[in-house]
């Protein structure tokens, strides 16, 4: 008896769950599917939003003129709906006919009526909490796709799903993965000729990238195309791929290489060609990666493939020989633009590496490369070569070195947008900073399933910024940019850290929102602010807008999970910082408000009587900062999504080993160190960790911040 009932819950803990399903009324999806001729005339009914950057292009703009620099001053909140998490939401909502399809942190997809927010039905693929251990940055989902009768999520932990869109049940599953292997999806599919086509993350762990496609009807595998090239003792997949070989040495494969395509694709109808991002290397050093040398194909590039098969067209590297984590994966828009009187079919990327790219999307070969943000790593890009020109010790080889951007990016994954009416690109950029150093390379030891950058933190940590390592400083804002002019026409500041992506619209506006939860509009030709409204919840996402009957909407996905937290630090003493998961929809007019942000409140707690040395202190700083801080974040300093480590309680420090060695929070998602960790060091974190614990509960509160 007692094995049937376990069995039964191994079932049913395996099963995927559906819940809500209430009346969705006729005039809504079921008699009009979506089909390649809906998205690729997309601009004939501006009132849907029918793929991840509304178009093919990924221009991100819309001609809804309904709501417009005249009267945004009046535009309200319509409906807001909350989602029962803080971890990370960075998701585009779908618009098909009236309904909402948006994706929530751990993967799940709900669907909403689009004018009401109502809750039409939730698909939850029941993501194991354990699976974030193989997530650099939080579990976030950017996506969903629609296809005929059918939205398409792909999970956190691999799979791609194919839901019905009326009733939310699940039509088929498909694994996408090597299960063995330590890879994420937190990118949108793209729906192309019938082909669902996903890639994945998992280059800081240790994974070999590739993308591929199912059949959008039946779920089967159409084609696989690998980014980075296998073994060659293995043979090749294709010419393609024994030409990348010929840019790496040593024994790559052993560490997978890399190239993850996490997030970006675009595609051309009339040329027939999928774009497709890639990523870093694996793991970020080349010298571990590629001891002599090479570009390392095709890591940090953008490709160009055949939809149908896969098969490679061209490529163009942004970064050759990647050893900054610069991935290309960044959002990519088509646009077709006037350049000395001559229209040319261009791509543009403003990737990780600060330079802002356009490319001819026919043949890839580079119009224009310039920085658009302050960047020390390369002087230029040598317009006749197509290849940056590094700078002298930007690969820390011999020393370490202060290099900007970060492995944040000048941008990250936060999408951009283009709008033909101002003929602007509306970049969400970041400035930072960041030491690298690996002069004790030689020792490095690959760790299967654990973050594998190949840089020494010790050295790091001991670096000292010299004058050529000054950063001129800067905070997010949004970069105007004319990829004609080659330059920022206006900029406007957030004052935050981080950023979140942005919608530009025929009225002549662009939306935005913010770390702190402002959420605004701006006029498109100047920048102005117009009208702004408080979310109660950070956000990073991207706005969309619609329309029903009628009437134009705006929405955007708010919550801010562990990623933000990392560049804003501590959100407890802020009550305007919560974190929860909220689709916000706004209107002209509309009289609605968001519930406010309920400060989270957090008990000092009794700590256990543990006597540490300076010097453990000092060894479980660095390994906190390697092993610990992605997750908990820098110094200790948590955020809402994750434990703050200085507020462990006494139970929990006497349970240390068992979570931090053996694993026993592994179902919550914490991953277990024991290969990692000897006892020793794992000791040494948690004196690490006590002793900022102990800071905090000074009478005046911590030294430092
Ligand atoms: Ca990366």
């Amino acid at each position: 008896m007692k094995n049937k009932l376990l069995s039964l819950f191994g079932l049913l803990a395996g099963l995927s769950l559906t819940t809500g399903c209430s009346d969705i009324s006729d005039k809504r999806a079921a008699d009009n599917p979506v089909t390649a001729e809906r998205i690729i005339n997309a601009d004939n009914e501006p009132e849907n939003w029918l793929s991840n950057g509304r178009t093919y292009d990924e221009q991100r703009f819309s001609p809804l003129t309904g709501i417009n620099e005249a009267n945004v001053s009046s535009l309200g909140l319509a409906w807001h709906f909350d989602i029962d998490t803080n971890r990370a939401m960075e998701a585009t909502p779908l618009i098909a006919d009236g309904v909402m399809y948006v994706t929530a942190a751990w993967s799940v997809l709900y669907a909403l009526d689009a004018t009401t927010g109502k809750l039409l039905w939730k698909y939850d693929p029941q993501v194991p909490k354990s699976w974030s251990t193989y997530a650099c940055c939080d579990v976030p989902n950017r996506g969903a796709a629609l296809w005929g009768d059918k939205v398409y999520v792909a999970t956190l932990d691999g799979y791609l799903a194919a839901v019905n869109t009326q009733t939310g049940k699940e039509i088929w599953k498909v694994d996408t993965i090597d299960r063995m292997a330590p890879f994420t999806i937190t990118g949108a599919p793209r729906v192309v000729k019938g082909k669902v086509i996903i890639g994945n993350g998992g280059a800081e762990y240790g994974v070999r990238g590739f993308v591929s496609a199912f059949d959008a009807e039946t779920g089967d595998l159409i084609w696989k195309t690998y980014t980075v090239p296998g073994n060659p003792a293995d043979g090749f997949e294709s010419d393609a791929m024994r030409m990348a070989a010929d840019t790496w040495s040593g024994e790559w494969w052993e560490m997978g290489g890399g190239g993850t395509a996490w997030d970006s694709f675009a595609y051309d109808p009339e040329l027939d060609l999928l774009y497709v991002g890639t990523g870093n290397g694996s793991p970020w050093n080349r010298e571990i990666r590629s001891p002599d040398g090479g570009d390392n194909l095709f890591l940090c590039s953008i490709l160009a493939l055949r939809p149908d098969t896969g098969e490679y067209v061209w490529h163009y590297q942004t970064t050759p020989g990647d050893t900054w984590d610069y991935t290309s994966t960044q959002h990519m828009i088509l646009a077709d633009i006037e350049f000395g009187g001559e229209v040319r079919k261009v791509l543009m990327q403003a990737p990780k590496n600060g330079f802002y790219y356009v490319l001819d999307r026919e043949t890839g070969k580079l119009i224009s490369g310039d920085a658009y943000v302050p960047l020390n790593w390369a002087s230029h890009i040598d317009l006749e070569t197509g290849r940056p020109v590094e700078t002298e010790g930007a690969r820390y080889e011999e020393n370490y070195k202060i290099i900007f951007p970060s492995s944040w990016g000048g941008h990250n994954w936060q999408p951009m947008s283009y709008s033909p009416q101002t003929g602007l690109v509306y970049v969400p950029l970041i400035g930072q900073s960041e030491t690298f150093a690996s002069t004790s390379w030689k020792d490095f030891a690959f760790f299967e399933n654990h973050l594998n950058l190949g840089l020494d933190h010790k050295e790091i940590s001991e670096a000292v910024p010299d004058e050529s390592s000054e950063h001129p400083f800067i905070t997010a804002r949004i970069s105007a940019w004319d990829p004609v002019a080659r330059k920022e026409v206006f900029r406007i500041e957030s004052g935050s850290g981080w950023n979140a992506g942005v919608l530009s619209t025929a009225g002549n506006l662009v939306f935005q929102g913010e770390a702190s939860g402002e959420f605004a509009a701006y006029t498109a030709d100047t920048g102005e602010q117009l009208w702004s409204s408080y979310a109660n919840t950070g956000i990073m996402a991207p706005p969309v807008t619609f329309e029903v009957d009628g009437e134009q909407y705006v929405s955007v996905v708010g919550g801010w999970g562990i990623h933000m937290g990392v560049f804003e630090g501590d959100p407890i003493d802020d009550s305007s910082r919560d974190a929860i998961g909220r689709v916000l929809t706004y209107k002209l007019g509309g009289a609605s408000s968001p519930p406010s942000a309920s400060a989270i409140t957090r008990l000092l707690p009794e700590l256990p009587e543990i006597a540490t040395t300076a010097e453990q202190i000092k060894v479980g700083e660095l390994l906190y900062g390697a092993r610990c801080s992605w997750c908990h974040g820098t110094g200790v300093r948590g955020t809402a999504s994750v434990p703050d480590l200085r507020y462990t309680s006494k139970e929990i420090h006497d349970m240390w080993t068992a979570i931090v060695l053996d694993g026993a929070y592994v179902p919550l998602g914490m991953p277990m160190f024991n290969e990692v960790l000897t006892e020793e060091e794992a000791f040494a974190i948690q004196a690490y960790v006590l002793d900022a614990a102990r800071e905090l509960q000074l009478p005046d509160g911590p030294l430092t911040d």
